[in-house]
């Protein structure tokens, strides 16, 4: 991508996940456009320990990263939805908590924005209908992939998201893109979370009949009933895999095991 002929007339910004992505995009295009702006759309579910990732993000970029709410919480949502947890049919949390607040801050600015989609990859960014938002997409122009993701995060000294130790993606704790493994992982690494989790799904309840569920099919209960035998098949998938490819790390070692599970993935607004 040439960084030569950027126009300083149309405003830049890097959209961030707090995944390694589009942390690493930041980090790439710190130094070549030095006018872009950084902005996070915070749902108000994120992890501690996406909060803590971009905390030092913004220490390394020397400016701030805009934190960008909704005027909602995710409870206030679900009640406007009669409780219908949303789901990889009914992203409405998408709509609602992400893309909304990131083009309401755009509004009618001549904007490029940046997206983390890698050289390796083969999915689009997210959809806008707007016409002043042009998406660019430097890793698959230069080439870059998932190794060249973890280099750009290795020489920064940033390294992973702590949460990649049991959970293969960025996004909200209680995301429907989660495998069985990764809500297992919540209830061991934030009991709390996984609790209101299981409140929201509670919620949707009809007397004894099971509504909507966060794990299709099963219960956050099952979940937590199951969580043994989970992780079993779970580290055997790991072996089994680690076997054929050893992985880089440990984020690519789960990641690995949980998306041979299926190629479903969350949109590139929360995934990246
Ligand atoms: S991370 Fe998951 S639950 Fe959160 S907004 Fe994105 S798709 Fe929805």
């Amino acid at each position: 991508m040439g960084y030569k002929d950027i126009d300083p007339s149309v405003r830049h910004i890097c959209a961030l996940s707090g995944g390694k992505d589009s942390t690493a995009l930041a980090i790439y295009l710190k130094d070549k456009i030095p006018m872009i702006e950084y902005v996070f759309c915070d749902t108000g579910a994120e992890l501690r320990e996406t909060y803590e990732y971009l905390d030092r993000l913004e220490a390394y970029l020397g400016k701030p990263i805009v934190r960008l709410n909704s005027n909602k919480s995710f409870e206030q949502f679900l009640n406007k939805y009669s409780n219908y947890l949303p789901s990889p049919r009914a992203r409405w949390c998408t709509a609602e908590m992400k893309i909304k607040p990131y083009e309401d801050y755009i509004g009618d600015s001549q904007v490029v924005s940046y997206v983390g989609i890698r050289a390796d990859e083969n999915r689009q960014g997210y959809v806008t209908t707007k016409t002043n938002i042009t998406a660019k997409f430097p890793f698959k122009e230069d080439g870059i992939d998932r190794n060249g993701v973890y280099k750009l995060l290795e020489e920064s000294g940033l390294g992973l998201p702590k949460y990649y130790e049991w959970r293969s993606r960025s996004g909200c704790y209680f995301c429907f893109f989660q495998r069985t493994v990764e809500w297992v992982g919540l209830l061991e690494n934030h009991p709390d979370l996984f609790a209101k989790a299981e409140e929201f799904e509670r919620m949707g309840y009809r007397g004894d009949q099971v509504k909507f569920t966060w794990v299709q099919g099963r219960t956050l209960d099952w979940v937590r009933q199951n969580k043994e035998e989970i992780k079993r098949k779970h580290a055997e998938k790991m072996k089994k895999l680690e076997g054929n490819q050893k992985p880089k790390n440990i984020h690519e070692a789960f990641a690995n095991a949980v998306d041979s599970d299926s190629t479903e993935r969350a949109c590139t607004i929360c995934d990246l």
